[in-house]
């Protein structure tokens, strides 16, 4: 599609960063472009009022550029789901596997009504795993999935296939 083109054009690849052999998507020059942010946050927006999604979730930290913005236009509220430590009170934690070794997020226990819609932002999908463990906290927060959109997917990983046996009805959209 031209929205596709037009953000496509706005990212960067970083070769070796962070570590040599990988290939890093930089969205730095997309979200400083005024028009393809806007375009990318408005999209976001209508795919939430499309899929009825009373709140939007951000995932640390670049998630939290395009759901926060993605929220308002939508009129929805915005959820950020944090890196271990970061949230004050109760939360439910998910322990996901990284390439080497392993991380945990978390939510807040009272983030969502009970059997809200959400939809859940990221700028890349890779393995999955983040989005994963995202589902799960979702899921033990008593909120249902309204959907999954992903600026762009890195498809060698196939994040998809792993995510698909816990998607149900609710869409996993790359822009
Ligand atoms: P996954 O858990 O392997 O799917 O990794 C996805 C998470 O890592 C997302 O939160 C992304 O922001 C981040 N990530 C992985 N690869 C890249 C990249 O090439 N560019 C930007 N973020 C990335």
């Amino acid at each position: 599609t031209d929205l596709a083109g037009l953000l496509a054009a706005k990212i960067r690849d970083v070769p070796d960063y962070p570590k040599p052999g990988v290939v890093f998507k930089d969205i730095a020059p997309l979200l400083a472009d005024a028009e393809a942010f806007a375009a990318l946050v408005d999209h976001l927006a209508a795919r939430a009022k499309a899929l009825g999604a009373s709140k939007i979730v951000g995932l640390e930290a670049r998630g939290f550029i395009l759901a926060a913005p993605a929220a308002y236009a939508a009129g929805a509220g915005f959820v950020p789901v944090r890196k271990e430590g970061k949230l004050p009170g109760d939360c439910y934690r998910e322990a996901y596997d990284l390439e080497y070794g392993s991380a945990v997020i978390e939510v807040q226990t009272d983030a969502f009504l009970p059997g809200e819609r959400v939809l859940v932002v990221d700028d890349v999908l890779a393995t999955g795993g983040t989005v994963e463990a995202a589902l799960s906290l979702i899921a033990r927060a008593g909120a249902e999935l309204a959907g999954v959109e992903v600026l762009m997917e890195l498809g060698f990983l196939d994040g998809r296939a792993r995510l698909a046996p816990l998607l149900g009805d609710a869409p996993l959209e790359t822009v």
